[in-house]
């Protein structure tokens, strides 16, 4: 593999790969990951290009957001996962540009004000999605989502500050402004940081505190639709819904949030009444949009996106007219398929068997088909709703079973075995072992200026 470095760093670079079919994967997510790993005998050289160093298991993130698991158990570095694949080389920067017809893509690493530029015969794209604030960007920055080690180090520090300035608080009206937690969006990223905060309060941090009783704390879960969970269908919705309120969570169905500001959300009622909910923490799990990239790519190819922006490709997860062209995971859209990781994975995969099947002239397989393994959703410890196949199951079984396939696609032995040990410290135990806040990440600013919050 040949590799032109040029001696002045911010000159462009240009990644060069050897004559062997180059296959160029963008995004390490589940998508890019396992579509790299399929490679792994083809005759091809690959080159994965992410925005992040590590890959990302998301369904664990917010475990991270409440102090139970690390960031490094979640998140991997690309390069460490794929050591030993002699035919891929892990690159970190974000793609910017396309240029379908040298075949190019320009990208920009950190720091590094010069693009570069990387070159390919195939193409899998999977740089997945971001938050939407379906048209209100200015409430992210009270109502951070959770998306990126970032956004759950960043709730972390808001979440566990929020108990240390509470703690501070002489007026009750503040105190209890300061532990009121808002979360918007009840799937299940929303169900389970909800119910994680709501045990956080009632269980781990009794007792620290000597003014705060933390199981005064108020945990919102509101949604404009009138079902939690929805994609899981009426029976374990409603389980899921009296295990939330058993947990004292307070869940605000058909309820729309109209502001968001630093010291708390205005929401308008199922009865049109319009009410002010004092809360120091937001966190916003509702709505996804396709990253930038699928714009860039849609301008260059002429395809079509959603209303969420993702790229609507062709059965076999090319876009129209190209097809050296794959995109896959959460970014496309082909038959109503869900934005979840089994998606990503498969599509990933299927990406990879097409294009080794076409280097050997063999007709390969001709559409992309999704085999739905289920869905799951932790409520609190020991209780979850899982649905798989004809299964419907609740409590204690699915909650094992939940454990058992996050346990199963955690990447690397290491990783398994040190979440296995944290699960035990928080679930068996009521510990948390990852609290760490710098006040940077409890402000949720740079902690020089002033706190918005401050009275
Ligand atoms: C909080 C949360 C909880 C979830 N829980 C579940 C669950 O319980 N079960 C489930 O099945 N699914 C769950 N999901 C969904 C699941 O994680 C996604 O469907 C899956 O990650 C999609 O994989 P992907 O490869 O398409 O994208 P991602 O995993 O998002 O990966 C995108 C990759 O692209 C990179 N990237 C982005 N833009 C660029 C660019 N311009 N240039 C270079 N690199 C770029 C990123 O750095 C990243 O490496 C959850 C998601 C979240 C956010």
């Amino acid at each position: 593999m040949e590799q032109s470095v040029p001696s002045n760093p911010s000159a462009p670079l240009s990644w060069n790969p050897s004559s062997r079919h180059r296959v160029l994967i963008i995004g390490s997510g589940f998508g890019g990951l396992f579509a790299a790993k399929a490679l792994r005998r083809a005759e091809v050289d690959v080159t994965v290009l992410a925005s992040t160093p590590h890959h990302l298991f998301q369904p664990l993130l917010y475990q991270v957001a409440t102090g139970i698991l690390s960031q490094g158990e979640i998140a991997p570095a690309s390069r460490e996962i794929l050591r030993r694949q002699r035919n891929v080389s892990v690159l970190l920067g974000t793609a910017e540009q396309i240029d379908t017809a040298a075949r190019t893509v320009t990208a920009r690493a950190p720091g590094r004000t010069a693009p570069f530029d990387v070159g390919y015969d195939s193409l899998i794209v999977a740089t997945g999605a971001s938050q939407s604030y379906f048209g209100r960007p200015e409430f992210a920055e009270h109502a951070p989502g959770l998306k990126s080690i970032d956004d759950a180090l960043e709730l972390r520090g808001r979440i566990f500050g929020a108990f240390e300035l509470a703690e501070l608080e002489e007026n009750p009206r503040d105190r209890a402004r300061r532990i009121t937690f808002a979360v918007v969006g009840a799937g299940a990223t929303g169900v389970e940081m909800a119910g994680q905060i709501a045990e956080l309060a009632h269980r781990a941090l009794r007792g620290e505190y000597r003014r705060v009783d933390s199981r005064e704390a108020r945990v919102l879960l509101i949604d404009a639709a009138d079902i939690v969970l929805p994609s899981f269908g009426d029976h374990l919705s409603d389980k899921a819904l009296q295990h939330l309120k058993k947990l004292g969570v307070e869940v605000r169905l058909g309820t729309k949030v109209e502001d968001v500001d630093a010291r708390g959300i205005t929401v308008k009622n199922p009865d049109g009444s319009v009410e002010r909910i004092e809360s120091m923490t937001k966190i916003w799990a509702a709505g996804v949009a396709a990253s930038p990239f699928a714009d860039v790519l849609a301008q260059a190819t002429g395809a079509e996106t959603d209303r969420a922006g993702r790229l609507k490709v062709l059965p076999d997860c090319t876009l129209p007219g190209h097809p050296e062209i794959f995109v896959v995971g959460d970014m496309m859209t082909l038959d109503a398929l869900p934005g979840v990781a089994q998606v990503a994975i498969q599509s990933g995969k299927f990406a990879a068997e097409r294009i080794e099947a076409r280097l050997h002239g063999r007709p390969g397989p001709e559409r992309f088909r999704y085999r739905d393994k289920g869905s799951m959703a932790t409520i609190s410890r020991f209780d979850a709703v899982a649905s798989v196949g004809p299964i419907r199951a609740t409590g204690w079984p699915a909650w094992l079973l939940w454990l058992v396939i996050h346990l199963f696609y955690l990447v690397g032995f290491e990783h398994r075995i040190t979440t296995l040990f944290h699960w035990a410290v928080s679930f068996a135990g009521r510990g948390r072992a990852e609290r760490a806040v710098t006040a940077r990440q409890a402000l949720g600013h740079d902690d020089r200026k002033p706190d918005p919050q401050a009275n």
